[in-house]
């Protein structure tokens, strides 16, 4: 959705050229509507999603804290007025000298997925806390993760009694089951490989305490997703379900679903064409594409609800394209997007739902285009 707010920036400020426009109003009913869902975890904003400073300043403001991959986002967080406590290096793929500037800087959080990463932390970072992140298999996520980050929940046991051997807290477990996850259930396997890691833990002699159930919340695309309130209910009841009345402290570590729905991009039709004269798909070029903020549609992965000025008009099929010279610039083709045939060169559109993972994805000057310019309101 565009807000009124969003709407009446672009009518009075005009602005020049594709950007987002991000209304804080709506990051901040975000906030409270997980805060209200699950009023027992902390919330760590994914940084990455959208770091624009005044998201971040907002959302420190509300008391939030943040989950960072990089030094650069650790230092954006704490000019947004983040505590170091407040604060989690969250990446499991860190330099050596990251993890001590983390440190340096008063970081005491870290994700590890091997005991080769424990070997650095409990170097650069002695006696800081970290949690061993699994591998989710991210079914009923339109984003889905690959295996990148996390190991079997066999291996986090042996992962986090060497953290424990080496002087660092074994604090916990954490998962991340796919981003735009539209199943509000699909943390129930992750929470019971978590429980069975404290378990094994316990015989050690190793109290855990801590559980990071990650991001993965959706935002509104083209299709109505679950509310945060059924994802509450839905961890909830999963946090008894495995760990009965023993519940540990949590985190959720949402990004997508806190800034998501608050941007909006405006865009514009460069061009509407035709490769033969009888084609009955039209090809429709933005000045926005996948190098400008749009690469999640790569493998049409995310597909935006894209607003026209003519949308009460009959639509037919089209393919979507950006605006650079590279072949893969094209958003959707393998399933045409449906577009007023009346929409023509110029026509300014609305792309929704775009306030995460775009800014952040939008290449610097790729044939000269400049990245994507964000207004935040
Ligand atoms: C990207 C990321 C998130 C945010 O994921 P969303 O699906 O956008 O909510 C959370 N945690 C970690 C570790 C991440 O890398």
């Amino acid at each position: 959705m565009t807000t009124e707010r969003i709407r009446h920036f672009l009518e009075t400020r005009r602005p020049e050229g594709p950007c987002l426009i991000v209304d804080l109003d709506v990051v901040e009913e975000n906030y409270n509507a997980y805060r209200k869902a699950l009023p027992e975890s902390r919330i760590f904003y994914a940084v990455k999603a959208n770091p624009a400073p005044e998201v971040l300043r907002l959302l420190a403001g509300l008391g939030s804290s943040f989950d960072c991959a990089s030094v650069p986002e650790i230092e954006m967080a704490m000019n947004a007025g983040a505590e170091p406590n407040r604060i989690s290096f969250g990446n499991t793929i860190k330099k050596e000298r990251d993890i001590a500037r983390a440190f340096e800087l008063g970081v005491r959080l870290f994700a590890v997925d091997a005991v080769e990463e424990v070997e650095k932390v409990a170097r650069a970072a002695p006696g800081a806390r970290v949690f061993c992140r699994i591998l989710a298999d991210g079914a009923g996520a339109e984003w889905p993760l690959s295996r990148k980050f996390g190991c079997e929940p066999e291996m986090a046991v042996d992962v986090l009694q060497h953290a424990h051997d080496l002087g660092l807290r074994a604090w916990g477990v954490s998962f991340h089951v796919g981003s735009q996850q539209t199943n509000p259930e699909a943390w129930d396997g992750a929470l019971a490989s978590a429980a069975t890691i404290f378990g094994a833990m316990r015989k050690r002699g190793i109290e855990l305490g801590m559980v990071n159930m990650g991001g993965g919340f959706p935002a509104r695309y083209l299709k109505d997703v679950p509310s945060a309130t059924q994802y509450g209910m839905a961890i909830f009841g999963a946090l008894r379900r495995h760990f009965g009345n023993h519940i540990p402290e949590t985190i959720i570590e949402p990004g997508r679903g806190m800034v998501g729905s608050a941007g909006t991009i405006k865009a514009e039709v460069v061009l509407v064409s035709k490769k033969a004269a009888n084609d009955n798909v039209r090809w429709v070029y933005l000045d926005i594409g996948k190098f400008g903020g749009l690469a999640e549609t790569m493998e049409e992965a995310i597909r935006y609800d894209i607003r026209t000025p003519r949308d009460m008009d009959a639509k037919a099929p089209c393919v979507v394209a950006g605006p650079t010279c590279d072949s893969a610039d094209v958003l959707y083709e393998k399933t045409p997007y449906n577009l007023p045939l009346s929409l023509t060169v110029g026509d300014e559109i609305l792309i929704e739902g775009t306030g995460a993972y775009t800014t952040t994805y939008s290449a610097i000057a790729f044939n000269g285009f400049p990245p994507l310019a964000s207004y935040v309101i």
